[in-house]
């Protein structure tokens, strides 16, 4: 849609109020609500925010930044009224200088999707969201009480989120989603979200989009949805599957027919430099102190740097799916992520093993919990950091993060990562008291 399109539909559908989104550094969506008076300006470039109160974006002397709204992301709020309604774009920063913003998160992605495609490669992306719905409790904070004794893939009516998660699809889909699937995850009161796949850009503003519209339409519900990680102890935590392919001349990259697993080398090579990079990328993928408690042994959440044709316990797996489908699922992160960075790393490091021609070990078959460390250390398999500090540390070691990120981006989550791992280190945890104050 062009502007004219735009200012049409807005009289069409009584558009009151725009809201402008973009998201910070961390991944936390943000927003300023202008009148439909203003919705001209806002289509000129000239609406204006304060970057300096937005986590890691701007010091106070330089904080006025351009919002500039992406008409292809025009939706309407569906749960909002039809009389009156809301609708949203989200935005790329500029500087007054009219420069695209080196702490905006989407400049970074656009950047490694233009890099691809000046190496003759569009980028396909499909997230698998997971999540739990949890009972709010009466003052409306969350609760870890879930509503249902429903398991993976169960049908009504153990399941009493069914009905929170039927009108999650439907708002989406009259926001322009395509949803494939959806079902009950593992553990009681998870679920799972798919959207088809698409550019990187439009899948990581539909992640976003996903998560808060999750969100509302569960309060809607009295329920609380979560991307949380490991919000229980002792069943599957919530992950982010990122299936990825390369197409180059209209064709899928990684498929080659005569090749063993019919996949091609673009594939092998693309897998290699993502297990190169993984430790350092995981700061960005697993975000969260809270990140590293799903990834352990028996959750079906990866925690070994293996690639595998097939089973569900390897970092990256690659679905049976060949020709057009072609494709690999990268399993260690999570929904907490913040998407433009995740996708920018990861087809940063799958590129770079193209260019450097870094062939992957051999797949691992086997399910690599149940391998000794000796097996292990003979298939040349290591852990993921099993901490955010050992993450971090594994970041500023790569110079493949500061390469995509730029140094805005790197220095300040860093920075903020840090930050977040000290106090946590800090505190006193209640398995502590429970273990040791009755003992020593
Ligand atoms: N919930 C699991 C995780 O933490 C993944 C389950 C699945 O294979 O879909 O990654
Ligand atoms: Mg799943
Ligand atoms: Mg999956």
């Amino acid at each position: 849609m062009n502007k004219e399109a735009i200012i049409a539909k807005c009289k069409e559908l009584d558009v009151r109020f725009i809201r402008l989104q973009f998201t910070d550094i961390l991944g936390v969506v943000k927003n300023v609500a202008i009148p439909i008076s203003q919705l001209e300006k806002a289509l000129n470039n000239q609406i204006m925010f304060d970057g300096s109160s937005i986590e890691g974006f701007t010091r106070v002397e330089e904080s006025d930044m351009i919002l500039q709204p992406d008409l292809n992301s025009f939706a309407i709020f569906p749960w909002r009224p039809r009389e009156g309604s809301v609708a949203r774009f989200i935005c790329d920063i500029y500087t007054p200088e009219n420069k695209p913003f080196e702490g905006d998160p989407r400049y970074v992605l656009q950047k490694v999707i233009r890099e691809a495609a000046d190496l003759g490669f569009t980028v396909n992306v499909g997230p698998e969201c997971e999540f739990f719905l949890f009972k709010s409790n009466e003052d409306g904070t969350p609760s870890t009480v879930t509503h249902d004794k429903g398991g993976y893939f169960d049908l009504s009516p153990v399941d009493l989120g069914e009905n929170a998660r039927r009108e999650i699809i439907l708002t989406l889909e009259e926001m322009g989603f395509e949803i494939e699937a959806s079902h009950h995850e593992v553990s009681p009161g998870q679920h799972e979200i798919d959207f088809r796949y698409s550019d990187p850009l439009s899948a990581a503003d539909r992640v976003t989009t996903l998560k808060f519209v999750t969100r509302i339409i569960a309060q809607l519900h009295n329920l609380h949805a979560t991307f949380m990680p490991k919000p229980l102890f002792g069943v599957n935590g919530s992950g982010m599957h990122i299936h990825l392919s390369l197409f180059k001349d209209g064709k899928n990259a990684f498929y080659d027919s005569q090749a063993k697993n019919q996949l091609s080398p673009a594939a092998l090579y693309f897998i290699g430099g993502i297990l190169k990079h993984i430790k350092a990328i995981t700061a960005v993928t697993n975000p969260l102190v809270n990140s590293y408690k799903r990834l352990i042994p028996g959750y079906e959440a990866p925690v070994f740097q293996s690639w595998s044709a097939s089973n569900r316990s390897a970092l990256i797996r690659v679905p049976a799916a060949r020709q057009s489908d072609t494709r690999i699922e990268i399993r260690n992160p999570d929904p907490c992520c913040n998407p433009y960075l995740a996708f920018s790393l990861l087809i940063k490091a799958g590129l770079d093993g193209i260019a450097n021609k870094i062939s992957p070990s051999e797949p691992i078959q086997k399910n690599v919990y149940l391998m000794t460390p000796a097996e292990r250390a003979l298939e040349n398999i290591s852990s993921l950091p099993s901490s955010l500090f050992e993450a971090l540390e594994e970041m500023e070691k790569d110079p493949l993060c500061l390469a995509t990120l730029g140094e805005h981006i790197m220095n300040r989550y860093v920075e903020a990562k840090m930050i977040e791992w000290e106090v946590y280190r800090s505190q006193i945890h209640q398995w502590e008291i429970d273990q040791y104050l009755g003992v020593f």
